[in-house]
């Protein structure tokens, strides 16, 4: 695959289900590939196959959609080399770019004007050894002004998960400094139970649906 080309699976228009930014119309860039086979996955589609691309067809076909916000998801984006160049185009024609990935990948080198939404894989995933200890150190070590564009998901599917997940939050000291995103998977988890467990904590984490699954089917795709 050349510089300027990516493998993508799907680009489409829909509302943002799973950050702060949960609600708003988004552009949606979802690039094919992934392997890290997270128990759970639900993308599961995209992580072979897809379609290449140029990135400037790319870039044509998300800016149609006129939406305030162009994410970049997977399967895991940051696999493919030619997406860093992507976000800093979009960032360069002053869009707003989210970046969604699952966190076993560094974001050091993603354009600082991208928002990064890092996935911190609990247990119940089968892959939390793989989370990827240099984001919390990186947005940590981050300037003051870059900080806002760090944020971490947590999606927990049992009581061991979320006890996993308080621990890790309050080892790094994150929870006063970033947004911390806490949602159950999809089916998995009683939400009141959840709601419960933060609010007995304190925790100073923001709850979320997985909004997308709200409104449509959970198993459609292109949502
Ligand atoms: S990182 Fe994301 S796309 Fe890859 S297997 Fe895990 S959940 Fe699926």
């Amino acid at each position: 695959m050349s510089a300027g080309t990516l493998n993508i699976s799907e680009i489409f228009h829909s509302i943002q289900g799973e950050s702060s930014f949960s609600g708003w119309p988004c552009a949606f860039i979802r690039l094919a590939g992934c392997g890290h086979g997270c128990i759970g996955c639900d993308t599961a589609y995209a992580e072979s196959g897809g379609v290449k691309l140029a990135i400037e067809d790319v870039i044509e076909r998300a800016l149609a959609f006129q939406a305030p916000f162009i994410e970049i998801t997977g399967g895991e984006p940051l696999f493919q080399p030619a997406v860093y160049s992507l976000m800093q185009q979009l960032c360069d024609l002053e869009q707003k770019v989210l970046l969604e990935t699952g966190g076993f990948l560094s974001v050091a080198g993603v354009d600082s004007r991208v928002h990064k939404i890092i996935d911190l894989k609990p247990p119940s995933s089968g892959v939390c050894d793989q989370n990827n200890p240099e984001n919390i150190e990186l947005a940590l070590a981050a300037e003051p002004h870059h900080r806002q564009t760090f944020e971490f998901k947590i999606v927990v599917a049992s009581r061991d998960d979320y006890e996993w997940a308080t621990e890790l939050l309050k080892e790094h000291c994150v929870m006063d400094s970033f947004t911390i995103m806490m949602g159950v998977s999809f089916g998995k988890l009683d939400l009141a139970e959840l709601a419960e467990w933060m609010l007995r904590d304190r925790l100073r984490a923001r709850m979320q649906l997985q909004l997308h699954k709200y409104i449509w089917d959970p198993g459609t795709r292109g949502v």
